[in-house]
């Protein structure tokens, strides 16, 4: 542009209100322009028209505004962030004050190296964030004294809820359909717990925990320390409890296990809890990873994911996923849960948290919580206040003979107690100091407060207010990662050297089907840090986060408009939980209208694994439907088994575009098919990337589906989470969404029963959906789609000359994503998708979705936000290994010695002395095109053996001395 061209143009053109939408989508106009002619269209619409059918093409425009510049998006939500008050809270429940160590906080939570990773289904180049979440199973390991724990789960009350179903299906008492929930258990665990087994078909009997040995149960879930703060020698009740042939459960709390007997000595089999106030921000609910702990025995019925230790081709220790097999992407509806994305970034922050702190450091927060906590205790016994607890850690609950005067006292001193029934509480963190425990006990006892230093040196003198039987004297995180990186500087090159390992976005493109890698803008990721955010504790007064609730608003009037829903709900915090809270109001509804019976979900071969998962927990009977050749549902055994099941037909899930990645032309008709069986339709939003701005699930058709926020809506995925997964649902729905047994979440009934545990989700991080929506606008978001479709063409088109495309729709087109088939290729050469994936990291690429929903497929979902320099590297790739197949196939290189089998190859391949015995040079091994030499990704393992990792299962630190 010339200067007097500048010169001319207009204040509004000069502000670039719409310069956000060419930051976000990759191509520019004139590579658009290249790339339509490439596939042989004129126009975006033209292309739109094409591929869209056009019974639901929508004819109105978006209604979310038009787009906002950074600055004003960011000057709004900052005029939000400011509505929110964060008091000094002592609520506790499970959520705490924490200190995020700015090295953690600057260069993990706010570094993209981290926060853009994928989940580590390619672990050769993930070894930096599964070493990360090994520390974070071994400090799990340790604090509760058993034997095996997961890669993190979604919340406490959830993993609560698995423990309860792990404990269903190892009991030895299996006829018991009957589980016990001690009544000093969390409200929100007990809640989530309940609508669980309500859904299973379970009974649930809650009371004093000693009233456990009343009932004849699978299983019993007790809390160390309890709701009320209180410690417990729970030691002969529980083994009194096994000794019934149950399955015992503790849901504790990490740092009080710094001090206490771990779970594991008292004899729990199961431990569960979060890891929030390990250095996560409480971010009014979440993200937080929860952590899930059991015996060596039950195993193979553990929920979620696990690191285990493997070896690679050369024999070096390799760290990856371990028994994959028993999850949902094998076993379907039998599988151990719904689990898929769950919260590794937040495991991440939070077992750094103890490599940074140690053992000794971590005692030491510890100790110094619990000497305020004394203090607290002691001002309060000699007060007119009416302590209840014998034995504490942090957390203290009282009587005042004016509960509500005293609550309204400490709020205009902006300060929140916990008000439980009729007794109030405080709980105490690594965030308060000694100034605050003197206004904590001022505010209190309405005196002064005296000297509190005194007072702290004669407890010094007293010790701990725990008895010593229950302080814990075995040794914890003796592991050298967590005792060699105290220093600042350590702990800075210790983070990055693992991220260093590791691909994510800010390396190249990770074009993953189904799961919608794109640009997660720094403009949106940057208010998630501000305080105002993520200090809000989950159950502050609500007129305390008045920011919040109406940012919350905000998003959800958006989100109804784009999917053509009536209403939302925040709560779930994942997609799969999303599909499992629509599949219970579908049921809720079912039942209000006397159809308790219907219990069938019909879902086409092509599903994506949580989907019959989900179905499962939600007690519904799952029936698959073939898909035809083209990967359509079949209509014809649809309408057979519809017919055929009429009568007890809750409802379809399917996918759209489907997850063969076209727009069925007949989905309405599917629609009105299941309607008229009186079933309703979940239409899983996965794919809603394809349909922002160009058609919508409520204008299809469908009643209910989940959005990944996480997928369209520009959430990063943190290496594997966290994700959120709000559900639009039709009017006659909404009466039966998630509630909440803490927190009053809208008009809907409190006891529809909650399916997380904070009311509304992770909203810590529905900034980041709030941003990229009205940084957008109306007409960004459905420029992004039809970009995303044309990425999607124009890849196709260019491969299609090299590779078998699986399906396609309408004129020969393909939705937002791609399936490459190499069967064919394997078929011929020996070559696998495996090979082709491996290999692709050599060229410094993440593979695409590999297997899935086909097997022996790579499924590709390049994004609108991959530029044609991008996207044609990642052709230039494949084509190259197209050419190296053909050398494979023509016997220049044999099947078993060739750039593809061996692949990937790291330095020491290229060092290795032995090299010179392969039959392709050094060169072709790691350069394979010029341009991986300006940017070489190496990774740190050779190819992984997953089998070895299965048979010799190990999920804790590894000895130094095999790195
Ligand atoms: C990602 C995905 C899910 C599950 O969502 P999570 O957020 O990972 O739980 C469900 N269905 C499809 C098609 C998906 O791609």
């Amino acid at each position: 542009m010339s200067d007097t061209q500048v010169q001319h143009q207009s204040l509004h053109e000069l502000c670039q209100t719409e310069a956000f939408i060419g930051r976000h989508i990759g191509p520019s106009v004139a590579d658009q322009a290249q790339m339509l002619t490439d596939i042989g269209v004129q126009s975006l619409q033209e292309l739109t028209e094409q591929v869209v059918p056009e019974g639901i093409r929508l004819n109105a425009p978006l209604n979310v505004g038009a787009p906002r510049t950074e600055a004003e998006a960011t000057a709004y939500l900052r005029s939000l962030a400011k509505q929110n008050f964060v008091a000094k809270n002592y609520i506790g429940m499970g959520y705490y004050g924490t200190e995020t160590p700015a090295v953690i906080l600057r260069n993990v939570l706010e570094n993209p190296g981290w926060y853009t990773a994928y989940t580590p289904y390619q672990p050769e180049i993930a070894q930096g964030r599964l070493e990360a979440i090994l520390n974070f199973q071994q400090m799990c390991i340790d604090f509760t004294g058993l034997d095996l724990a997961s890669a993190s789960l979604l919340d406490e009350a959830t993993a609560a809820a698995e423990a309860m179903a792990l404990s269903k299906r190892v009991s030895k008492n299996k006829k018991c359909n009957l589980y016990f929930i001690a009544d000093d258990v969390y409200p929100q665990t007990i809640d989530v717990v309940k609508t669980r087994a309500e859904a299973f078909g379970y009974e649930v009997v809650i009371g004093k925990a000693e009233d456990a040995l009343n009932h004849d149960i699978f299983g019993a879930l007790l809390q160390y320390p309890n709701r009320l703060g209180e410690v417990l020698d729970n030691r002969e009740l529980i083994a009194a409890i096994k000794a019934k042939k149950a399955i015992v459960t503790l849901a504790t709390d990490l740092m009080a296990l710094q001090l206490l007997t771990s779970p594991g000595e008292l004899g729990a089999d199961v431990a569960v809890g979060s890891a929030q106030r390990f250095g996560v921000p409480m971010g009014y609910g979440g993200p937080h990873a929860a952590f899930f702990v059991t015996r060596d025995a039950y195993k193979r019925s553990m929920p979620g994911r696990i690191i285990g230790v493997s070896k690679d081709t050369r024999g070096g220790t390799a760290l990856r996923m371990a028994m994959q097999t028993r999850e949902q992407h094998i076993r379907r509806e039998k599988a151990n849960s719904n689990i898929c994305t769950a919260q590794v970034l937040l495991a991440n922050m939070a077992s750094f948290y103890a490599v940074y702190h140690g053992p000794q450091g971590l005692k030491t927060i510890a100790t110094r919580i619990h000497r305020l906590t004394q203090m607290v205790a002691t001002a309060i016994e000699g007060s007119s206040l009416q302590l209840l607890n014998k034995q504490y850690f942090d957390t203290l609950t009282f009587k005042a003979a004016d509960n509500a005067a005293l609550v309204e006292r400490a709020q205009s001193a902006g300060i929140n107690l916990r008000v439980d029934s009729d007794a109030l509480g405080v709980s105490l963190d690594e965030t308060t100091t000694l100034a605050d425990v003197a206004e904590l006990i001022s505010v209190l006892t309405d005196e002064s407060a005296g000297d509190v230093e005194a007072l702290d040196s004669q407890l010094a003198e007293q010790g701990y207010a725990i008895s010593k039987d229950l302080l814990r004297s075995d040794k914890v995180l003796e592991h050298p990662v967590f005792n060699s990186y105290h220093s600042e500087t350590e702990m800075l090159r210790y983070i990055k050297r693992l991220e260093n390992k590791d691909l994510a976005l800010n390396h190249s493109m990770i074009s993953l089907g189904s799961c919608t890698m794109k640009l997660n803008a720094t403009t949106q990721m940057i208010p998630i840090s501000w305080p105002e955010f993520a200090g809000m504790h989950p159950f502050a007064p609500v007129e305390q986060a008045a920011g919040y609730q109406q940012m919350i608003k905000e998003l959800s009037d958006w989100l109804i408009d784009i999917t053509g829903y009536d209403a939302l709900c925040m709560q779930p915090n994942s997609g799969a939980q999303g599909e499992y809270a629509g599949l219970l109001a579908i049921q809720k509804y079912h039942e209000s209208r006397g159809d308790d019976h219907r219990n069938i979900c019909l879902i086409p071969s092509s599903a994506h694994g949580t989907n019959p998962a989900s179905a499962q927990m939600a007690n519904l009977k799952v029936v698959v439907v073939a898909c035809d050749k083209q990967g359509n549902v079949d209509m014809d055994d649809l309408k057979a088994k519809a017919e055929e099941l009429s009568d007890n037909l809750s409802c379809i899930m399917i996918t759209y575009p489907s997850t063969h990645g076209v727009y069925e032309e007949q989905v309405r008709e599917i629609c009105d098919l299941i309607h008229s069986h009186g079933g309703q339709v979940y239409m899983d939003g996965a794919n809603m990337n394809a349909q922002v701005g160009l058609t919508s699930p409520g204008f299809i058709g469908s009643d209910v589906s989940h959005l990944n926020l996480h997928k369209t809506f520009a959430i990063p995925h943190g290496g594997g989470g966290p994700g959120m997964g709000p559900i639009g649902v039709k009017a006659h729905l909404a009466p039966f969404v998630a509630g909440h047994a803490v927190v009053k979440t809208g008009e809907t009934s409190q006891d529809n029963g909650a399916v997380s545990a904070a009311p509304w989700g992770s909203a810590g991080i529905l900034p980041i959906s709030w941003m990229y929506t009205t940084l957008l606008g109306s007409k960004g978001l459905k420029q992004s789609t039809q970009v995303a479709i044309l990425n999607a063409n124009y890849l196709t088109n260019n491969l299609s000359q090299h590779y078998p495309i699986l399906y396609r729709g309408r004129n020969d087109r393909i939705a937002h994503e791609c399936i490459v088939d190499l069967r064919p290729i394997k078929e011929a050469t020996g070559i696998s998708e495996m090979d082709i994936a491996k290999r692709l990291m050599d060229y410094g690429f993440h593979s695409p979705t590999m297997s899935f929903p086909v097997a022996g497929t790579l499924m590709i979902e390049p994004t609108e936000s991959e530029s044609k320099a991008e996207i044609d590297r990642f052709i230039e790739a494949m084509v190259s290994i197209k050419g190296e197949i053909d050398k494979v196939a023509n016997g220049e290189w044999p099947l078993e010695n060739n750039p593809l089998v061996n692949a990937p190859h790291t330095l020491a391949d290229i060092v290795d002395g032995e090299f010179d015995a392969r039959p392709y040079s050094r060169e072709e091994a790691a350069f394979p095109v010029v341009a991986v030499k300006a940017n070489k990704f190496w990774p740190t393992v050779n190819r992984i053996d997953d089998v070895y990792g299965d048979r010799n299962l190990f999920c804790s630190c590894v000895p130094m001395s095999e790195y």
